[in-house]
């Protein structure tokens, strides 16, 4: 603005420069005070050129800057002189094009309707001063002085104001952005009712935005019953402490279910009225999740159907009914027959889905009235509660065993599968699940050995045969370390001239509290554990060891025959036994004899045969046992090279009464010299049939009549004896 003026001249003509708009009319609108003194005047010019926001006097309609103080001069940079009379436009403020349109309506309105209520007006306008970016809040007004029109414009910076508002605002975006995209929801609750919410909140529960605003907290609930239950908990926390956490299954806006896990605050513990913040995660997978680890631990993976911890309980259930019902509860133990067979043949996915079939079936065949469940392999377990009796479950067992003769399809192939059903009831044959289970399975065995695709019921009987199996399978473990096994001999003759040629050891089991147990007992357990591999070779080292000794002794080398077992084949090492037991006695291979059965030859005949011709190329004898009963091929015993074969007893037993038994035995005789193989016939009890063999030209002979089986001391005598008879 122009410089103080001392002196009064200076100052009026100063003045008359300045306020070139006409003095009275400015005076009587703007500074009326100055009227009276140009002191005071001045005094405002001053306090208007120290101020710190602008002042801007422009001439309407033509727009021309006609007055400025001090502060615009420095904003604009540009001397007061030099800033009056130039166009307002050319200021190069942002809106000057708004402004003006503004002032100059005004102006306009008043000429129109005489109405001098002038609007006062501020925008923010945008400002470049050396590149640098300003902000300006600009007042504007309309003023009249002497008839012309003026706008009045007053600003200041604000420029700092405006960075802080924008840093403001993009934090708000930032946050609300962070907030948005976070994985919880967040809503804001005041009564029970949605106050504000989060994208994610609105997208978890299917909201359209801002759609839940407003809304009672009730549409998020399955029911009324949640609404409050749940509410009542979590508002009863929220007041003790200002803090609720829980998880509760809610609705989505399409009545979908959403298990929601919830964490609450108090906005302001002293000041509940303003309300809650609530943190929504979406836990739907997690207890999905959870609720398949729960399925599948109490439901088979194959068939879905229950498994064994689920059926028991389902069994303790049944059986609380049936007491207080007077009702008997079924179990049903099913075991498909030969599965190993057609598991082998099918592979394992087909034997799967095969196995998918069938608990499909067998879920039909007992209906909904009981419950099927897979115990795994090919075994099924079935509970038929609510039955009056016995006969009630032998109906079911015939549907699932006429079920069966439907056959299966796996892949295009037909299949036909059996099975074998054991059945225990409660009460009678136990009170809980590990018996009646236990006891189902005794049954179930007893049907596989009446030869399968029939049930059977549980029987004490049966329990008692069980018992003895579960005794001797423990007790064999313990029989070899103990040293309670026992080799007993039994002679043999040549026929023809009765001279002893060898023995057959047989195996006994010295048991210190049931006494000697015969091998038929414990043989085929041991069989079925696979505890005759070592009792094998136990056998081939003492037979070896024993003949050692008659040799020590000065014995005429008898042949020890030792019987070798299928599985000695299938699983053990039985030439690496064989060869063992041969040096570690150090007896001649030929002292040997194997006696195999045609069992041996079914399974993997080609490995077989090759590990029987190395034992034959040891220099081992061999003999086919129990000939007659067996698949006896022919071309088996050529290629395998056997010496002998040794006729089943029971077509010897009765060969003197029996017309069939001497036709088969004569032609195995005639069959085997042809072969250019020796017989021996076992199993004979009198003198008679020793001498019908005789005359039948059987080579050998082993029985009762000759000598029963004995420990190795008296068979020592025995040779003793024969030896001296022949002597003499
Ligand atoms: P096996 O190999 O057929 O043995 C012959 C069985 O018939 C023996 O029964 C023998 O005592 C019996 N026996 C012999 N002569 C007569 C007779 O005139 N009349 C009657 N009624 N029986 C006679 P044992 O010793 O009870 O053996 C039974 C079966 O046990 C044997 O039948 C054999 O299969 C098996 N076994 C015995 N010892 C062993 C062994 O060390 N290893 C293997 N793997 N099995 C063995
Ligand atoms: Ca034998
Ligand atoms: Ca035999």
């Amino acid at each position: 603005m122009v410089k103080r003026c001392d002196r009064e001249q200076e100052w009026r003509s100063e003045r008359e420069r300045i306020i070139g708009l006409g003095e009275r009319s400015f005076r009587k609108t703007y500074y009326p005070q100055m009227k009276q003194s140009s002191e005071r005047l001045e005094r405002f010019r001053t306090l208007l050129d120290h101020t710190s926001d602008f002042v801007m006097l422009i001439t309407l309609p033509d727009a021309m800057i006609s007055d400025v103080n001090e502060a615009t001069s420095k904003l604009f940079n540009i001397t007061c002189k030099h800033l009056i009379g130039r166009p307002f436009h050319s200021l190069g403020l942002a809106n000057s094009a708004h402004i003006l349109e503004q002032l100059t309506q005004q102006s306009q309105s008043f000429l129109e309707d005489n109405n001098d209520d002038f609007q006062h007006d501020t925008t923010i306008s945008e400002y470049l001063r050396d590149d640098v970016e300003m902000w300006l809040e600009l007042s504007f007004r309309v003023a009249r002085l002497d008839g012309r029109f003026y706008g009045v414009m007053v600003g200041r910076d604000v420029t700092e104001r405006i960075h802080n508002e924008q840093i403001l605002n993009s934090l708000i975006y930032e946050q609300k952005a962070l907030l948005d995209n976070a994985l919880v929801g967040l809503i804001w609750i005041k009564d029970r009712r949605i106050v504000s919410c989060s994208r994610r909140f609105e997208d978890m529960f299917g909201y359209a935005q801002g759609a839940a605003i407003g809304l009672s907290t009730q549409v998020l609930y399955l029911d009324q019953e949640t609404y409050e239950g749940f509410g009542a908990t979590a508002y009863e926390a929220l007041a003790e402490v200002g803090k609720f956490c829980g998880s509760v299954q809610m609705q989505k806006s399409n009545g979908e279910p959403i298990w929601c896990e919830l964490t609450g605050n108090m906005i302001n513990p002293k000041q509940p009225d303003e309300g809650s913040i609530w943190i929504f995660s979406d836990i739907s997978e997690h207890i999905l999740t959870q609720e398949k680890a729960v399925f599948l631990s109490l439901h088979d993976s194959l068939t879905l159907l229950p498994n064994h911890r689920l059926i028991a309980d389902r069994l303790q259930q049944a059986i609380a009914v049936a007491g207080v019902k007077k009702h008997q509860v079924a179990i049903i133990n099913i075991d498909l027959d030969r599965f190993k067979t057609i598991n082998d043949l099918l592979g394992y996915s087909a034997s799967n889905q095969l196995l998918i079939d069938v608990a499909e079936r067998l879920k039909q065949s007992i209906s909904e009235e009981g419950t099927l469940s897979r115990q795994g392999g090919d075994e099924f377990l079935a509970l038929i509660p609510e039955l009056l009796d016995a006969d009630h479950a032998g109906a079911i067992l015939t549907t699932i065993l006429e079920d069966f003769n439907q056959p299966f399809y796996v892949d295009g192939k037909e299949i036909n599968l059996t099975c074998s059903l054991g059945v225990a009831m409660y009460p009678d044959d136990g009170q809980d699940f590990e018996t009646l289970l236990s006891r189902s399975d005794i049954a179930m065995y007893q049907a596989k050995h009446s030869g399968r695709n029939t049930y059977r019921f549980f029987s004490d009987d049966m329990n008692t045969a069980a018992s003895e199996h579960i005794t001797i399978a423990f007790g064999l473990r313990k029989a070899l370390e103990l040293n309670q096994f026992q080799l007993y001999y039994q002679p043999q003759i040549d026929i023809t001239t009765r001279k002893l040629i060898g023995a057959e050891a047989l195996i006994r089991w010295i048991h210190p509290e049931h006494g000697m147990i015969p091998p038929n007992k414990f043989i085929p357990i041991a069989e079925e554990t696979g505890l005759i591999i070592p009792i094998g070779e136990w056998v081939l080292v003492e037979a070896c060891n024993e003949v050692a000794k008659w040799r020590d002794a000065g014995m005429e080398s008898p042949v020890v025959a030792v019987n070798l077992s299928a599985l000695q084949f299938a699983r053990g090492d039985v030439e690496k036994s064989v060869v063992m037991a041969l040096e570690q006695s150090g007896i001649e291979p030929g002292m040997l004899e194997l006696e195999l059965t045609e069992s041996i030859m079914i399974r993997d005949p080609e490995n077989v045969l090759a590990t029987v011709q190395r034992l034959k190329s040891l220099g081992c004898r061999l003999s086919i046992d129990d000939f007659g009963t067996g698949y006896s091929s022919l071309a088996y015993l050529k290629r395998f090279a056997v010496d002998k074969l040794k006729i089943d007893q029971t077509f010897v037993k009765d060969l003197t009464t029996n017309q069939d038994d001497a036709v088969i035995v004569r032609t195995i005789i005639q069959m085997a010299r042809n072969l250019g193989l020796k017989t021996i016939a076992e199993g004979i009890e009198t003198p008679e049939v020793l001498d019908l063999l005789q005359l039948y030209h059987s080579d050998e002979a082993q029985g009762y009549f000759i000598a029963r089986p004995m420990p190795a001391s008296d068979f020592f005598q025995f040779m003793l004896k024969s030896f001296k008879s022949d002597c003499a």
